[in-house]
């Protein structure tokens, strides 16, 4: 399958190929962990989990890498821990604050459908060396002074942007346009007012770590840096975030690794996804216009009644990732009206499902342009047009489909409609089982040929023991799940 992506660095859509196809590895930045995330960030935490998935599907299950960091170190963190733990020691106070939080974090997306990153790294564990020699901060903040491309200044080390030709790059941001809109306010310890923090020091109410630059604690950059290269390497395929990120955050990202590693590309393609947005305005906490997952799932602050996770996560879909979307209450409800409606069209067709979660190719051929998830859900649309006509195909597709985007719920079925699915459907989700029911048709097939009823028959009574009915006809013979 050929599967294109558009790029933010060369600003085109172009074939995916990657490093090493029998491991695919892929960065996208994580939460922050100081309060809970609100819908806005859920949107790349949904948009990286289908491409992981899609990925999954074309490489092999055990062919992708997927990190997805936990930033646990920032100084909204300790204001939290200050304000809710004020009897507690600080670094007390901030595990739980940070504990509490990712432990949030990962329910609501779990809520949402998202698989587990295949790593889940804590910044805080990256800041000094390691016993097991992966990389982290403060050595690669060294191999940067060393080369020359960061320097020590007022107890901070900053990131020397002008010893980087191309610095700038991903955003299209000149060094000289920085330089001159920061005249004034340029802090005197820089050399340049492009030039940002790698370290910078604790005062002894903050949390820090004794490092060659004094007591102190990284900045935000050099997490990302660290992690992705501890688990990905120095080149890697694919760095995903939000479209925010794009700076400083990403590109200076690549400036540190680049720079550090001696390397002409951190990753090979740059994914970022547009805002979620309430009445135009991007949904932040700092503009207070947002919504927590947690708000949605579990209350009806959000249009009067709570919403479940694969509406929630059908409505994130139903807008291609780079455009921006508008977070409605009737965006959920039509996500919600087509997911039922789906729901009813399958549990006519259930007597026959066998329980796979796999796309349709027409759905996996609309994913494979650059995550073209409208057209998706489009072409699930037309499988469920020809199941509501009773086509069995269509139907089973649509299951699968739905499945293996993370928007089917069993609980859509109705109670009765899932006893009455029984079992057999349960056990149905094994080859073997599906085998064996082939090897028995195929050998009642010929026990017909040779006229020997009573072979046949037995066969018919094992298969009903099993759950399963068959039907003959001039085309040969089908099989369902006894009703
Ligand atoms: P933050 O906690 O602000 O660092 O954001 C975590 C992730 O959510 C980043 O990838 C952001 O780009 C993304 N993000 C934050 N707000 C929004 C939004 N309103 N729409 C889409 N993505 C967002
Ligand atoms: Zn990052």
């Amino acid at each position: 399958m050929d599967l294109k992506l558009y790029d933010t660095l060369t600003k085109d859509k172009r074939a995916f190929v990657p490093l090493d196809p029998r491991n695919v590895r892929m960065y996208v930045c994580g939460p922050t962990v100081y309060d809970f995330a609100h819908i806005g960030n859920a949107r790349p935490v949904i948009v990286f989990d289908v491409l992981f998935r899609l990925l999954r599907h074309i490489y092999g299950d055990s062919h992708v890498t997927y990190v997805r960091n936990i930033t646990d170190v920032d100084d909204k963190i300790n204001d939290r821990a200050l304000r809710d733990y004020p009897g507690l020691p600080l670094n007390e106070a901030i595990r739980k604050v940070t504990e509490k939080t990712a432990t949030q974090f990962r329910a609501d997306v779990d809520a949402l459908g998202c698989l587990q990153p295949t790593v889940e790294p804590r910044a805080t564990d990256f800041v000094l060396p390691r016993p097991d020699g992966k990389t982290d901060m403060v050595s690669l903040i060294k191999t940067l002074i060393d080369r020359g491309h960061a320097y020590e200044a007022n107890g901070e080390v900053l990131f020397d942007t002008a010893s980087m030709p191309d610095y700038g790059q991903l955003s299209g941001r000149k060094l000289e346009e920085q330089q001159a809109g920061a005249r004034i306010a340029v802090d005197a310890h820089k050399k340049h007012a492009a030039d940002f923090v790698l370290w910078k020091q604790s005062s002894a109410d903050e949390p820090g770590w004794d490092s060659p630059w004094g007591r102190g604690r990284p900045g935000w950059h050099i997490e990302c840096s660290a992690m992705s290269a501890a688990y990905l390497g120095e080149t890697f395929d694919i760095h995903g975030g939000g479209l925010d990120l794009i700076f400083p955050h990403h590109e200076n990202e690549i400036a540190q690794s680049r720079c550090a590693h001696g390397t002409h590309a951190m990753a090979n393609y740059w994914l970022h996804n547009g805002f979620l947005q309430v009445e135009g305005e991007k949904m932040s906490k700092s503009l207070g216009n947002f919504v927590t997952i947690n708000d949605l799932l579990e209350t009806d602050k959000f249009g009067g009644k709570r919403w479940d996770g694969p509406t929630l996560r059908l409505a994130m879909l139903r807008t291609h990732y780079r455009q921006p979307i508008d977070w409605t209450v009737k965006g959920l409800e039509e996500a919600e009206r087509t997911l039922r409606n789906w729901a009813n069209i399958l549990e006519r067709n259930q007597t026959s499902f066998v329980d796979e979660s796999a796309p349709a190719n027409s759905v996996a051929a609309a994913l494979a342009d650059d995550l073209n998830t409208p057209m998706a859900i489009a072409e699930m649309h037309k499988l469920a047009e020809g199941a509501r006509k009773d086509d069995l195909g269509s139907a089973q597709a649509l299951h699968n489909s739905a499945k293996w985007l993370g928007i089917f719920d069993s609980s859509i079925f109705s109670s009765e409609a899932l006893s009455s699915i029984g079992q057999a459907a349960v056990k149905l989700t094994s080859p073997e089982f599906q085998r064996e029911i082939s090897a028995k048709i195929e050998a009642r097939t010929a026990a017909r040929a040779r006229k020997d009823w009573k072979e046949s028959d037995r066969i018919r009574d094992e298969l009903a023991a099993m759950g399963v009915a068959i039907k003959d006809s001039k085309e040969g013979t089908t099989w369902e799940i006894a009703r």
